[in-house]
C-alpha cells in the first residue's frame, strides 16, 4: 500500500489552538469533523475502524480478561499497546490475547514514568540510546515470551511525550508504523500517512462533536472539566461518530484505557456498534 505525505502542520501557538478549538467545538463541530476527515486518503476502499487499547497500569491488566471475553463475543480484533514489563509479569493473559488474534503494539519496556519501574523518567527526555533500548527490549520480550514480531510503536503517554527522535529509531529497527500523534490538526486527517524515515504515522482519532480533541476516556470523562463527563454520552458520541465514518467511507482509529472503558458496559455497547463496520488491525494496513 502507498501512503500519502501531507504537509499540514499542527498549530504551534497553544493559545490560538485552544481558542480555535473552543469556537469550532461550540459552533460547527460536526461540519468541521466531516470536512476535516474528507481530506484524508483512506488506504482501504471502504469505511474502516481500528480499535486499540493501552495497558499502562495494574488496573488495566485486571480489566484484561473481561476485555478479551467481550472482544471474543463480538468477534472483533484489536491492537494492544502493551509494555514489556507487564508481559514478563503476566505472560499468560498476553499469550491469550495473541492466540485470540489481537495485535501487539510496542509500548516500550518500562513505560516511563511508570511509578513502579521508571519514576521521574520521561520518554521525550531519554537519549537516543535509551529510547532505542526501551523499544528494543520490549521487542525482544514480545518475541521471547509471546512469539510475535511487533511492527509498530506507540510512545508512552504519546502526544506530549512523543518526540521526532523516535522515527529514525523505528526505521533502524525495521518497524513499519507509529501511532503516537493526535489526528486533530495533524497531517493525515485521521488516516495513515508517511511521516519521516519511511515510517507511517497512524494518528489517534477524534469524534464528531469534538474534532479538535482526542476521543479517549481521559479527555471525554476523567480530566477536570471533561468534554462529556458522562458514560452514556460517551457511548452516544462514539455511535454517532461511527455512523458518519460508515456513511462517508472513512478511516478512523481510537485508543482506550481498558480499566476505564469496561466500566458501565461502555465497551460492550461500543463493540455492538462496531459489528456494523469493517474493523482492521494496524498490521493489516501493511499486508
Ligand atoms: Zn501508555
Amino acid at each position: 500500500m502507498k501512503y500519502p505525505q501531507f504537509l499540514v502542520k499542527p498549530v504551534s501557538n497553544k493559545y490560538v489552538a485552544r481558542l480555535t478549538r473552543e469556537i469550532i467545538h461550540r459552533f460547527s463541530p460536526d461540519d468541521f469533523f466531516l470536512k476535516f476527515m474528507l481530506q484524508q486518503i483512506n488506504p482501504l476502499d471502504s469505511a474502516a475502524y481500528a480499535l486499540t487499547f493501552d495497558f499502562d497500569f495494574e488496573k488495566d491488566i485486571e480489566a484484561f480478561p473481561v476485555l478479551l471475553d467481550l472482544l471474543k463475543e463480538h468477534n472483533i480484533k484489536a491492537g494492544l499497546a502493551v509494555i514489556g514489563k507487564f508481559v514478563e509479569k503476566y505472560p499468560d493473559i498476553h499469550k491469550r490475547a495473541v492466540n485470540e488474534g489481537h495485535e501487539i503494539i510496542n509500548h516500550s519496556y518500562t513505560h516511563p514514568d511508570n511509578p513502579h519501574w521508571a519514576p521521574n523518567r520521561y520518554f521525550n527526555k531519554l537519549s537516543h540510546a535509551e529510547q532505542k533500548e526501551e523499544i528494543e527490549k520490549a521487542h525482544e520480550v514480545y518475541h521471547r515470551i509471546l512469539g510475535v514480531e511487533s511492527i509498530g510503536f506507540r510512545t508512552p503517554h504519546y502526544g506530549n511525550l512523543h518526540t521526532e527522535s523516535v522515527y529514525p529509531i523505528l526505521a533502524e529497527l525495521g518497524y513499519k508504523y507509529s501511532s503516537s500523534t493526535a489526528a486533530c490538526g495533524y497531517k493525515g486527517f485521521g488516516a495513515p500517512s508517511v511521516h519521516s524515515h519511511g515510517i507511517i504515522e497512524i494518528p489517534t482519532g477524534c469524534s464528531l462533536h469534538f474534532p479538535l480533541a482526542i476521543f479517549d476516556s481521559w479527555n471525554m470523562l476523567r480530566k477536570n472539566n471533561p468534554f462529556l463527563g458522562d458514560d452514556d454520552l460517551f457511548v452516544k458520541e462514539f455511535v454517532e461518530t461511527i455512523n458518519v465514518i460508515s456513511k462517508n467511507k472513512l478511516f478512523l482509529t481510537h485508543y482506550f484505557d481498558p480499566y476505564d472503558i469496561i466500566k458501565n458496559n461502555k465497551i460492550d455497547r461500543m463493540l455492538s456498534k462496531l459489528s456494523l463496520i469493517k474493523t482492521v488491525l494496524y498490521r493489516d494496513l501493511f499486508s
